[in-house]
């Protein structure tokens, strides 16, 4: 019988670890954050949302459903750009960059795999890593927010005529 492999633990480095973490990623050989098509003047941030079919890969969420969300989502990058600090543009690779909602981006902020943690050994188990990251950190924004919305719904149901509103709507 075989153990289940553990989870990956992911947060956000402190300044003190970010050096450590640095060095560690430029002793790395070939990794797949620094393969894929380079970015270019004819390969964009259009050719990755193709690549990732216009869907946050986190989160699944349709970026083409409508301008304004396209407009909001953003080019994640896996592995953070401050992280890959060697002086030239192999952290702009098409394997290190992602379709990416503005709500998951936010979520993830500059949280990485511990150093030498299995989820870096590739793409897919990274992205799988940080995505049960993002969910965690999302679980746990809807519980700080919870009773706030639904006392706000119930105040706004009750008192609409107390609402400043009133005065421009
Ligand atoms: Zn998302």
């Amino acid at each position: 019988m075989s153990t289940p492999a553990p989870t990956p633990t992911i947060r956000r480095p402190s300044p003190q670890e970010i050096d450590a973490l640095r060095k560690w990623l430029e002793s790395q050989l070939n990794p797949w954050w620094r393969t894929g098509t380079p970015f270019s003047a004819t390969f964009g941030w259009a050719d990755i949302f193709a690549a990732d079919n216009w869907h946050c890969i986190y989160c699944g969420r349709d970026l083409a459903e409508s301008e304004d969300v396209l407009a909001e989502s953003t080019e994640d990058h896996l592995v953070p750009q401050t992280l890959l600090t060697t002086g030239d543009a192999k952290a702009h690779t098409a394997n290190n960059v992602a379709a990416c909602c503005a709500s998951c981006n936010g979520l993830k902020g500059p949280a990485v795999p511990e150093k030498d943690s299995p989820a870096w050994q590739s793409r897919a188990a990274y992205v799988t890593a940080l995505r049960a990251y993002i969910d965690a950190e999302r679980a746990s924004r809807a519980a700080k927010y919870r009773v706030q919305a639904f006392k706000a719904r119930a105040k706004r149901i009750w008192n609409k005529s107390d609402a400043r509103q009133k005065d421009y709507l």
